[in-house]
């Protein structure tokens, strides 16, 4: 076991970290009341090969491991969470998915396209009635000549109005008890394919989420990811990748949200004595430091899973429930430290605390974190857990 960062990873850090403060953070207040995905930050992020992180470099990827690329998430969610989710999507979700399941054909077209930064992507799954459980879509894809029709609505598709690709997740056999999924490969300018109208969120406002109709959309075979019938399996996946991507994100935000707290705290007098001197405040950071690092190491550690090829269904589930808890709690309880100012928005922690809210919801509920948990754990007992 080492706990020490590589040559390597000290130089990404620093790279990362100066990128994320110099860039992403002067732009992060913006982006929250404008309601607009920096993309000026994006164009510079793809450059720096953060568009392409984890794809190899013959795919004009970075090559990072996933150790790496989780710091990469963590410093910009210390700037900025919105940014930090639209590229962890565009990774995590999708650059890695095709990575995973695409053809020689469809890598060699849409990797180095992700990569480049001229596709952003995004990842359309959920809709209005399949939530958590995600393998009763309507969403049709019915076979026609060598392509098929896509037919049915998304909903809360991230990246949505600047995407220039989506995975698109559809029934193709709406006989075979909710698994007869499939997932396509779908060009924004697809005919059929509609980006429609924008949702207003709590927090995460430069995070875009849109809703998508198909409408007899005409996808060629070429572009299915995968067999027919195992969209749900690569949706599940590319989840669990994306829900460790997730805990590094709770992880930056959390850290940012501490120091911020610690900061005031040193700086705020009443009753004669700074704050920080008050038990109360410094329990509020004591059990806020606590939980992050108990996070971290899951996170940390969930990276180094992935690069060793192992089954990482449980450790992601771990690392997004406490993503999500983590990133409440500390955030709620560094409002607190802040006072009334905490609840002013000329404060970051206001935008935190509203865009930390997401961490317990996006890339599946924490409920259904706790299922998997346990699942594991009756499995060897013979003990069936169904959600
Ligand atoms: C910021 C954000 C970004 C998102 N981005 C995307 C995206 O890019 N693409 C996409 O497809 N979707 C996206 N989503 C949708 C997101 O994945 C869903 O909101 C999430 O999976 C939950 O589904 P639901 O909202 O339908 O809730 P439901 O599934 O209806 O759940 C409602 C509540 O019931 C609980 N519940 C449900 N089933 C069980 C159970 N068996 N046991 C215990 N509790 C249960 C849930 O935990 C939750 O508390 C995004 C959502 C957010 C908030």
């Amino acid at each position: 076991m080492d706990f020490h960062w590589s040559e390597e990873q000290e130089m990404f850090l620093s790279l990362f970290r100066d990128f994320a403060q110099k860039e992403v953070a002067p732009r992060a207040e913006e982006t929250d009341h404008q309601e607009k995905p920096p993309m000026e930050v994006l164009r510079k992020a793809a450059m720096q090969g953060f568009l392409g992180a984890t794809l190899p470099e013959e795919q004009m990827g970075a090559g990072l491991d996933h150790v790496s690329y989780g710091l990469l998430i963590e410093e910009l969610a210390k700037a900025c969470l919105s940014t930090a989710l639209i590229v962890a999507i565009h990774n995590s979700l999708v650059a890695e998915t095709i990575l995973a399941f695409g053809s020689p054909e469809q890598q060699e077209t849409y990797l180095p396209m992700l990569a480049a930064g001229e596709a952003i992507g995004a990842f359309a799954l959920n809709e209005a009635d399949a939530g958590a459980d995600f393998s009763r879509l309507t969403t049709q894809a019915v076979r026609q000549d060598d392509g098929y029709l896509l037919r049915g609505s998304k909903w809360w598709v991230a990246n949505g109005e600047i995407a220039g690709l989506f995975i698109v997740f559809a029934a193709s056999d709406p006989t075979a008890n909710g698994r007869g999924l499939s997932a396509f490969l779908v060009e924004a300018d697809t005919p059929g394919l509609k980006v429609a109208h924008r949702e207003p969120t709590l927090g995460l406002r430069g995070l875009p989420l849109n809703v998508l109709y198909l409408d007899d959309c005409r996808v060629p075979a070429a572009n299915r990811l995968g067999a027919e019938g195992e969209g749900y399996a690569i949706a599940a996946a590319a989840l669990d990748r994306f829900r460790i991507a997730l805990g590094s994100a709770a992880l930056g935000i959390s850290e940012a949200a501490l120091a911020a707290g610690v900061r005031f705290a040193s700086e705020r007098k009443q009753f004669d004595a700074l704050i920080a001197q008050k038990q109360a405040i410094q329990n509020f950071i004591a059990e806020a430091k606590a939980r992050i690092e108990g996070l971290r190491y899951l996170v940390y550690h969930a990276g180094w899973l992935l690069d060793q090829g192992a089954d990482v269904e449980e450790a992601a589930a771990l690392v997004k429930l406490w993503a999500g808890e983590v990133a409440r709690f500390v955030t709620d309880k560094m409002v607190q430290v802040h006072g009334g100012y905490g609840y002013m928005e000329e404060y970051p922690i206001a935008r935190m605390y509203r865009d930390a809210r997401a961490l317990g919801l996006v890339g599946g509920p924490t409920e259904l974190q706790r299922v998997t948990i346990a699942r594991s754990l009756f499995a060897p007992l013979g003990v069936e857990i169904l959600p």
